[in-house]
C-alpha cells in the first residue's frame, strides 16, 4: 500500500507505529466496537523512515483508556498514543508492558487450572523486562512467547 494519507481528525485517538500487519488484532484486543458509528482508520504496511514499515490506526471520538493501552504492548511493543482534541495533540505517550495480564493471554502449561474443562481465567505476572518475561500466577510456568497465546 502506498501513500496512503489519513485526514487529520478533530477528536480522537492515533495509534502510531503499530507493527506492520498488526493493526487488526490491535484493534481487535481494544475491542473496538466497528458497529458503532465512529469512523476509523486503519492504514497497513505504511512507509516509515524510522520503522521502515508500521500499521496506523485512528479513532474518531474516542480517548483510549491507560489500562487498554498497554495490552498493545503485547501485539506491538513500539506503538504511541496521540489523544487528539480539537485537532491538536493533547497527550502523547508508547505504549508498557502491563505487570498483569488477566485473560487475554493463555497460559502455556496445557496442565494449568487456567486451561481445564472450566477454566479459570488466565492471569500473566510481569518478571522481569523483556517483552516475553511473564509468569503464570497459578501454575508458576514461564511463557516463552505471549504473543501467540492472546485469545
Ligand atoms: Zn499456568
Amino acid at each position: 500500500m502506498k501513500d496512503l494519507r489519513i485526514n487529520p481528525i478533530k477528536n480522537g485517538t492515533v495509534i502510531d507505529h503499530i507493527k506492520p500487519g498488526t493493526a487488526l488484532k490491535v484493534l481487535d484486543l481494544l475491542k473496538i466496537d466497528v458497529t458503532e458509528n465512529k469512523e476509523i482508520s486503519v492504514a497497513m504496511w505504511a512507509h516509515s523512515k524510522k520503522l521502515g514499515y508500521k500499521d496506523i490506526i485512528k479513532v474518531e471520538d474516542m480517548e483510549l483508556r491507560p489500562k487498554q493501552v498497554n495490552l498493545l504492548a503485547v501485539v506491538t511493543p513500539n506503538a504511541s498514543i496521540s489523544i487528539i482534541r480539537d485537532y491538536k495533540v493533547i497527550k502523547k505517550f508508547k505504549v508498557e508492558l502491563p505487570s498483569e495480564i488477566e485473560g487475554i493471554v493463555k497460559c502455556e502449561n496445557l496442565n494449568c487450572i487456567t486451561n481445564q474443562r472450566e477454566p479459570v481465567p488466565s492471569r500473566l505476572l510481569k518478571v522481569g523486562d523483556e517483552p516475553q518475561n511473564y509468569r503464570c500466577f497459578y501454575c508458576g510456568r514461564d511463557q516463552e512467547n505471549i504473543t501467540s497465546n492472546i485469545i
